[in-house]
Formats: C-alpha cells, structure tokens, sequence
C-alpha cells in the first residue's frame, strides 16, 4: 500500500503526541496567567456577523494569501472551488464559518482565527521558542527558529497553527495579530478595520470585556451573559459573544475549564526529558536542525520555496 509523505508524517505526528502523552504525568500545579490589561485583542460579536466574509479578504490581501483553488482535492478535479475553505489553513488565517446551535436549531456566522491564549499551549509546547507571547498581545512566531515538529498544532486546543504541507521547507502559519504589517504601526487588524456590520472591534482586552458587558447589560433579550475567552484557557486576548438561545457550543466553541492547558503540554515535555535523553543533548541535536533549515531556507529564498511533494 502506498502512503503519501503527507499522510507519513500526519502518521508520525499522531503517534508521536500519543507516546508522549502516555507518559505523561501530573506537572507542578501552574498558576493562572497574569493578564496584561494593555495587550491588544478583538471582540467577535457573532450577533452582528452577516457573513460576507470582507474581514477574510482583508486577512488574505494584508498577509499576501494566495486563494485556495490550487489545494486538495479541487486541484485534483481540476473544478476551481466557490465555496471558502471549510477549516483554517496555511493560506487562510481567518475564516467565516456557518454553525447550527443543535438546541435552538439557530444559524450563526462564526469568525475564527487564533486566539492569542493568555498563557499559550503553542508557545508551551514549542522546544525551540519559535512561538512567543508578545508585549503587545500577540502569540508570533518565529520561522527561523522552527524545526518542524509540529507540537504546537497538537498543543493549541482551538486547531490554529497550521503546516506547509505543501512546501519543501515548510513552516507553521497562523493568523499574527497583524502585530508586524499593522499594529506596529499604529493601525488595528485588517479583519477588523474591514468588517461593515461592526461585528469585530479592534481594543485592549480590558476595554473589549468592557465593551462586551455593556453589550450584554444593554440589550440582555439579545446577548448571552458570558463573554468566551474571559477566562476559557487562562483568558484569550480574542473574545466572542453569543445570541442568547444560542451555547458557545453552537458556534463550534468547546467549553473549556478556565485552567490554562499548557500544564499538559509541559507535563508532556518534562516526562521526555526525565525518561528519554538528557535535555542538554536534545537541545545540541535541536541546534543542529535550526542551524541546518536556516541554512535551506536562506539558499530558497525567504519564501521557502514552493515545491510540490
Ligand atoms: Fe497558540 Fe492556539 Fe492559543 Fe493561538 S489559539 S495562541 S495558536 S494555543
């Protein structure tokens, strides 16, 4: 049976977390994360989503985002797909999604895109650093740095980062705050500036929970009282608000603990490095690897290349 080098190392990347978190133990109880009132982040009000997509083209023309009729299937059948993806990917960093609420039968448009966790599971699972919190609220990451493990996309409870599967020297992207293209200089998210219904607001993370329970105390028929994100995973810098007949279950929201989940993925690295090889080793051979894909990468250019495998 043949296997394709995607489906191999997908393969690789399941049975490499399930080992790791068969060992896995309890870690040192981690403390909920400090939250920065003047990190920046972005309240997705679904109620007021109309689902035109404009914040997902704005995402697409700010990061250069080629579209994704060359992908998947539609690239083997050779028909050009109307439709946007289903799911985020290494070319679309935000996307407007469709959910059905099973209890209220009620439709929303949903605005996904990464959540820029308090206390991130990515940057926790990253061996490398590639992935860092940033003073200004945004998780970046690093390309440079990045050896491909892919733990991050198994760390991330949401599914954010994902992988150039397609490229021969791949990296992981995800949706950056637009901190480098934008906010460094001064101007909000792209998504934000171009949605027309007001339904993503660009702030500080202490004035969108403002703004939110304003919301909710303005118009209680309308809202549900919860504010996602608030807490959800130590607290994201990216909130949501809900249509009140409608669970955040229903805009494909899980209903998280309030803990933050890189006590897991820490717990999953300190078993390694107590039952496997010493971290000071592992750490020299990870060296060796960033040394060897910088290398690459600087020889393909700073693209990496766009070889099809
Ligand atoms: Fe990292 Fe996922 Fe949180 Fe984004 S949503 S900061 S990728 S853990």
């Amino acid at each position: 049976m043949e296997i394709s080098r995607r489906k191999f190392l997908k393969l690789g990347a399941v049975a490499g977390s399930s080992a790791a978190c068969a060992v896995a133990g309890p870690a040192a109880a981690r403390e909920m994360p400090d939250i920065d009132p003047d990190w920046y982040g972005m309240l997705n009000d679904s109620t007021r989503c109309i689902g035109c997509r404009a914040c997902q083209v704005a995402c697409k023309r700010v990061n250069e985002l080629p579209a994704e009729s060359t992908l998947g299937d539609d690239r083997i059948s050779g028909r050009p797909l109307y439709d946007s993806p289903r799911e985020l990917s290494e070319r679309t960093y935000t996307l407007v999604q469709l959910h059905r609420d099973e209890e209220s039968g009620e439709e929303t448009f949903v605005k996904r895109q990464c959540m820029h966790c308090a206390d991130p599971a990515c940057a926790s699972a990253c061996i490398v650093g590639a992935l860092k919190k940033q003073d200004n609220g945004a998780v970046k990451y690093a390309p440079e740095m990045c050896m491909g493990c892919r733990y991050c996309m198994v760390a991330c409870p949401f599914g954010v980062p994902q992988f150039e599967w397609h490229k021969a020297l791949p990296s992981i992207r995800k949706c950056t705050l637009c901190s480098a293209t934008r906010l460094e200089k001064g101007q909000p998210t792209a998504c934000s500036s171009a949605c027309p219904a007001g339904a993503v607001t660009f702030g500080k993370r202490s004035e969108l929970l403002e703004i939110a329970r304003a919301r909710i105390a303005a118009e209680p028929e309308r809202y549900r009282d919860q504010v996602y994100g608030e807490k959800e995973v130590g607290g994201t810098c990216v909130l949501y608000l809900t249509k009140k007949d409608v669970a955040f279950a229903g805009l494909g929201l899980k209903p998280f603990g309030y803990k933050p989940v890189s006590d897991l993925t820490e717990s999953i690295q300190h078993r390694i490095f107590q039952y496997f090889i010493p971290p000071i080793a592992v750490y020299g051979v990870l060296g060796g690897i960033m040394f060897y894909n910088q290398n690459r990468k600087r020889q393909a250019g700073t693209d990496g290349g766009d070889d099809e495998y």
